[in-house]
């Protein structure tokens, strides 16, 4: 192994050289209070950034270890640190240095939520980072006194200020760590309550816009109506009061802009804990809920609709449904099925992206039309909860309709809640389903992904096998564009790349033909659980974050090509 010295020596030898040089600086280096790890050379200033990793041995980063031996407090620890490595680079990196990414020293930045990250690690032994640098080079001249001062000045000044426990505050580390741990602890108390999601008085829930997910300044703090007041007690905060959210049929109903949907929005992001200050740090909701939408003309493989959909024109199969284009309608029912497919217990669903004519058929149109095939929601969601224990959260703000079938409404007024059920119930009219509704327990045979129409192929004369990233939601097999911009709980860029990569992993592994696409998300995930995203790549990767198996399944359901066969119930 060679030393930081060496490193320092090298590049200056290297300075004037062609952009190519660079590659011989790959390898393993030891600094005084760190190892660095030099693991891959971008090819020209423009490419892809290099990667680099350190390790910190814990002897000197000295991490007590409450600050990271539970799950929750580990994954809080590694965001945070993260977000110190981020901003510590941001000072440090200077692209004034040359060409292209020249200068460039920067690090997978977290969002709001606290997601599992391979740009961070914690352990009884280490600290690891992995981060992405920019070599600098005038035009394809290696600049070799600007990448030392980079490499083995402005590393280590990051590493000092951002990651050893002593340069930070312990205070901003205990607040990171319990809002997280008490995040997960409200969330495993839901079930026992009957409660599939909370909001704590005081969260913030609106967000400064659509592309900034920072809390909106001076909202209106949540407060929880009296008649749905439950109060949790959590390890660090103690006893915390707010909304329960009560298992079964639940309706948010408001005049326009009154803050519905935000409510819906925030439940959403529910399923993922928040970084402290972030306002929903104690919003939490059902880990399996999968927000519904309307999404036509995404492609549907072998989904069995039928409960929803039956009787098309032309005689079209609805239990083995196929299509290149769905509607409004027959996408949103698959999406409902496929979402449980994948063991979802709660539906979120916002008028704002629903089918109608999937969501309501008012009495006029059930005399005026008998050839619908669509068995609206509004007959389903009872059954839903009341057979399969499937609760639903829905925004309605058009429509009275569905007071016959809610357990639960809460008005928004004013950014405030109202619970409203007896009002509503009292103008409903009794609601009884048409006769004609068959009872239906939503069991669907498994569908079993055919290995052969999950290409990943990429023609090129290697036939390599890859899954390309071409936006920050849309992702491409072979020459097959997956389309994930309505998967509403995929939050960020790097849940993106994680699920590439694990759609190539099952493709490799698990995709046998005999597996159902359930089963191989699910082992999938234990997978993950087990070894850490790591397992999916085969060099350690930076840009990586965890997903749900939902969303796993939800890519792979977008794959146009995909065709399916029907093992036995
Ligand atoms: P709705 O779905 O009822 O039409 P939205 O949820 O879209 O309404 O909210 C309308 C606007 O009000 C949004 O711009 C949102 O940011 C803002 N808003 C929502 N909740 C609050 C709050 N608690 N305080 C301040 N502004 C809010
Ligand atoms: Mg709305």
């Amino acid at each position: 192994m060679k030393t930081h010295t060496q490193l320092c020596h090298i590049l200056h030898a290297l300075d004037g050289q062609s952009y190519k040089a660079y590659k011989r600086i790959t390898g393993t280096y030891t600094f005084q209070n760190f190892t660095l790890h030099i693991d891959h050379v971008q090819a020209d200033p423009f490419a892809a950034p290099s990667r680099l990793r350190v390790q910190i041995p814990q002897s000197i980063a000295a991490y007590p270890p409450e600050t990271h031996a539970h799950p929750s407090r580990n994954n809080a620890l590694r965001t945070y640190l993260a977000r110190q490595f981020s901003t510590a680079a941001r000072t440090r990196s200077r692209r004034n240095r040359g060409s292209g990414k020249s200068g460039l020293i920067e690090i997978d930045t977290p969002c709001q939520q606290i997601l599992e990250r391979t740009c961070l690690f914690v352990d009884d032994d280490q600290v690891e980072a992995r981060f992405a640098v920019g070599l600098p080079a005038d035009g394809r001249r290696v600049r070799g006194l600007d990448a030392a001062t980079m490499l083995c000045d402005d590393v280590p000044a990051i590493i000092e200020a951002a990651l050893m426990y002593a340069s930070n505050d312990p205070e901003e580390i205990r607040c990171y760590t319990a809002s997280c741990e008490d995040a997960d602890h409200l969330r495993a108390w839901l079930p026992a309550q009957h409660l599939v999601a909370f909001v704590a008085n005081g969260s913030i829930l609106p967000r400064r816009s659509g592309v900034d997910d920072r809390p909106l300044e001076n909202a209106m703090p949540f407060q929880a109506p009296p008649e749905l007041e439950v109060t949790a007690t959590v390890p660090n905060a103690g006893p915390i009061t707010g909304m329960g959210i009560p298992a079964g049929v639940t309706l948010i109903v408001g005049g326009g802009f009154h803050g519905k949907s935000t409510l819906l929005k925030a439940l959403e992001r529910g399923v993922y804990n928040h970084i402290p200050g972030d306002g929903r740090e104690l919003v939490v909701t059902d880990a399996s809920a999968v927000k519904i939408r309307a999404e036509d003309g995404r492609s549907v493989a072998g989904v069995d609709i039928s409960s929803f959909i039956s009787d098309l024109p032309c005689g079209r199969d609805t239990v083995d449904f196929y299509t290149e284009n769905a509607s409004g309608s027959t996408s949103q029912a698959a999406n409902i099925v496929e979402a449980l497919e994948l063991s979802a217990r709660l539906l979120l669903v916002d008028e704002d992206t629903a089918a109608t004519n999937f969501m309501i058929r008012d009495i006029r149109m059930r005399q005026l039309i008998q050839a619908e095939p669509i068995t609206p929601f509004i007959d389903r969601v009872r059954p839903l909860f009341a057979d399969c224990g499937i609760s639903t959260i829905l925004v309605m703000g058009g429509t009275g309709d569905y007071f016959a079938v809610a357990d639960t409404v809460i008005a928004m007024e004013n950014y405030h809640p109202r619970q409203v059920t007896r009002e509503a119930r009292a103008l409903a009219h009794t609601y009884s389903p048409p006769a004609e509704v068959e009872p239906n327990t939503f069991e669907t045979a498994p569908r079993i992904p055919d290995p052969d129409t999950f290409n990943p192929s990429d023609h090129t004369r290697h036939r390599r096998d890859r899954i390309r990233v071409t936006g920050p939601k849309s992702l491409l097999v072979g020459r097959d564009p997956i389309d994930l911009s309505a998967i509403a709980q995929l939050i960020d860029p790097s849940q993106t790349r994680a699920l590439a990569a694990a759609l190539l992993h099952l493709r490799r592994t698990l995709m046998d033909g005999h597996r159902s696409l359930a089963e191989s998300v699910t082992q999938l995930m234990q997978e993950i659980e087990r070894n850490g995203l790591d397992t999916l790549t085969d060099h350690p990767c930076g840009d990586l974050a965890s997903f749900r198996p939902q969303d796993l399944a939800a890519a792979l359901n977008r794959h146009r090509p995909l065709h399916v066969t029907h093992g036995s119930q």
